[in-house]
């Protein structure tokens, strides 16, 4: 049974997103191809952003399920256009026990975590082109609440996530699983004989590619190399004053704040 928690419940209800049907017109519009986009930027409002692209704030919020007086957040990426996939949907969430199989576990590798304490984590998020999916993600069960939490959050400030799992269901055309957004994984870190926060199950890597791994002159992963000029805003990207707040304001340290090397995707709980 997908039985949703009490006090989730109450949150979905407090997100409060629109939910209509796509017109039979809207879905037929060539914005299919290349729905037009905005990534908001700090200090933006839906009055300037409206301003710049000459379009009505009531549209604005409407095709983005902004209720007024919410303002979009940095990071966050509006449609400019009736979305041609329909509007967002209500954000939905549940949390399902894992078996060995699910984690690929294997009593040999000695990993420090049993599946016994893992869960994976369902959520609602919005791909690259702004359509709507059920993504999951493993975790360890003492954070999965938390990292509902951060999920919803993203999902409230609108911001894109390339890719989740399963990704042959959600993104079918992405075959790098190197851009999954994704949490546990029984690895140690690159180069060492430690265990990496991913295989305790509490670490959590969003849109790899769009938030390398910087370390001196290695970069991982490599087409993360477009995006090494923080100072942009781009699809995907996160900042301190956006996306990050999601996770930071659920008691995740930043990997974006390390000064030995930066790890923008990375998100955990002890800082490591
Ligand atoms: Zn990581």
């Amino acid at each position: 049974m997908k039985t949703l928690p009490k006090l989730l419940s109450a949150l979905i209800l407090a997100t409060a997103p629109v939910v209509a049907a796509p017109s039979p017109a809207a879905a037929v519009t060539p914005a299919a191809a290349a729905p037009p986009y905005h990534v908001v930027r700090p200090g933006e409002t839906i009055k300037s952003i409206a301003a710049a692209y000459g379009i009505r704030r009531a549209d604005l919020r409407a095709w983005n399920g902004l209720i007024k007086p919410n303002q979009p957040s940095p990071d966050g990426v509006l449609h400019l256009a009736e979305p041609a996939g329909g509007r967002l949907t209500g954000w939905r969430s549940w949390i399902e026990k894992v078996t060995p199989g699910t984690v690929n576990w294997n009593a040999k590798d000695k990993c420090p975590v049993l599946p016994a304490d893992l869960r994976k984590v369902w959520v609602t998020y919005i791909d690259f082109y702004g359509v709507s999916h059920q993504g999951s993600i493993v975790v360890h069960r003492t954070i999965a609440t938390r990292t509902q939490r951060a999920f919803q959050s993203l999902y409230r400030m609108r911001f894109r996530i390339q890719g989740m799992s399963p990704m042959t269901l959600n993104a079918p055309y992405i075959d790098d699983m190197g851009t999954v957004t994704a949490g546990y994984s029984c690895r140690v870190v690159n180069g060492s004989k430690t265990w990496s926060q991913h295989a305790y199950g509490k670490a959590i890597d969003v849109n790899p590619v769009q938030n390398p791994m910087v370390r001196g002159r290695y970069i991982d992963p490599a087409g993360g190399t477009d995006f090494l000029r923080r100072g942009l805003y781009r699809r995907g990207m996160m900042h301190a004053s956006g996306a990050v707040r999601a996770f930071t304001d659920q008691g995740f340290y930043w990997g974006g704040r390390w000064n030995s090397l930066k790890d923008d995707m990375h998100f955990s709980m002890n800082n490591r």
